[in-house]
């Protein structure tokens, strides 16, 4: 049985100037123990699906509609002071700016010993995250970037929740930080054997760290896979289209240039008609534009919405059994390449 369940998720926030559909029809699940690595362009619905889970949509946001199961108990419209339980015992959050996050006029022994409670053992909390224990009595703004980050992570996995989301964890810290953050991450949920829910727009990051991916765009789930067949073949044009404006995966060696995405996302309280990345698909057919493509879902829990897919033809790389789950694309690379920068 999955450890979280989510269902036809639908997260609204209705403006005077009309409604911005956050999560559009969104649906996954996350096994216990499994990473799965949610990507997508800047206002894709990453950050405002894992705020959904976590209760956590800011006003006028609601979730108009589905269901968000953990561990079999339904999480929407559950009251606040169970989903406060929840936060922080069972689902720890590490959020995007470490720098914001943490309190600023507190030390972070004391945001320690706030989460996991008065008695803990903060020296060891930190030993936890490769911190040591004498940081535990400085202030946020006496770490670096890259402490901040594992110190935040340490607060996170500091009740041993069975299910860690991370928001963007490498987006405030510089690349070596990012590495080793990344590497703290893998090693925690290993230890663990936590679920893990890494929201990145860096495909490198997450084919390193992530079981399977969830590619959005525009509150919308294009695709989802393994991320060996995902890496090897994405099904979906937009999917397709990151991949190949991702430098590290995909970098044209012989001209050095990238492969960008043409346009830009729609603006969310705009979204387009049919298939929303029909303005920038370079293989929009002439239903794109009015038909919403229908959800082609395969036995071994991948799929994609393209109408392309609807086409009897063989599938580009088809997921082998075996693929689904359980199998990362790259193991953590050796400490060499953390320290001449070359990963992602
Ligand atoms: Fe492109 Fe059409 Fe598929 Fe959308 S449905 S990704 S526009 S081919």
């Amino acid at each position: 049985m999955a450890l979280l369940e989510v269902r036809h998720l639908t997260t609204v926030f209705r403006t005077p100037f009309g409604a911005v559909r956050a999560c559009d029809d969104v649906s996954f699940d996350v096994a216990p123990g499994e990473v799965l690595g949610i990507v997508g362009e800047s206002g894709s619905g990453k950050t405002l699906t894992a705020l959904s889970v976590l209760g956590l949509v800011p006003p006028p946001g609601r979730i108009e509609a589905g269901s968000i199961r953990f561990a079999g108990e339904e999480l929407v419209g559950t009251p606040e002071a169970r989903l406060r339980r929840l936060r922080g015992r069972d689902i720890g959050m590490v959020f995007q700016d470490a720098g914001r996050a943490l309190d600023p006029v507190h030390t972070i022994a004391s945001q320690l010993r706030e989460a996991a409670g008065k008695r803990a053992d903060v020296a060891a909390l930190l030993g936890r995250v490769g911190l040591d224990g004498r940081l535990a009595s400085r202030y946020p703004h006496e770490l670096s970037g890259g402490q901040r980050q594992r110190a935040m992570i340490a607060i996170a996995i500091a009740r041993t929740p069975r299910l860690v989301i991370a928001d963007e964890p490498t987006t405030a810290v510089d690349s070596i930080s990012q590495v080793q953050v990344l590497h703290e991450l893998a090693r925690i949920q290993r230890e663990l054997g936590c679920a893990l829910i890494v929201i990145s727009h860096n495909l490198g990051l997450i084919s390193r760290l992530a079981d399977r991916v969830l590619v959005m765009y525009l509150g919308r789930v294009m695709e989802q896979n393994a991320v060996r067949p995902f890496v090897a073949g994405p099904r979906h044009p937009y999917a397709r289209a990151l991949l190949a404006a991702t430098p590290a995966l995909d970098l044209d060696r012989r001209t050095g240039r990238l492969a960008g995405i043409r346009g830009l996302p729609a603006r969310m309280i705009e979204v387009p008609p049919g298939c929303p990345f029909h303005p920038r698909c370079p293989d929009a057919e002439a239903r794109c534009s009015v038909e919403v493509p229908a959800w082609r879902a395969h036995a071994d829990g991948s799929g994609a919405a393209c109408h392309l897919l609807d086409a009897p033809a063989p599938l580009p790389s088809p997921v082998t059994p075996g693929q689904a789950q359980g199998e990362r694309f790259a193991p953590a690379p050796p400490a060499a390449e953390i320290a001449d920068g070359t990963l992602p």
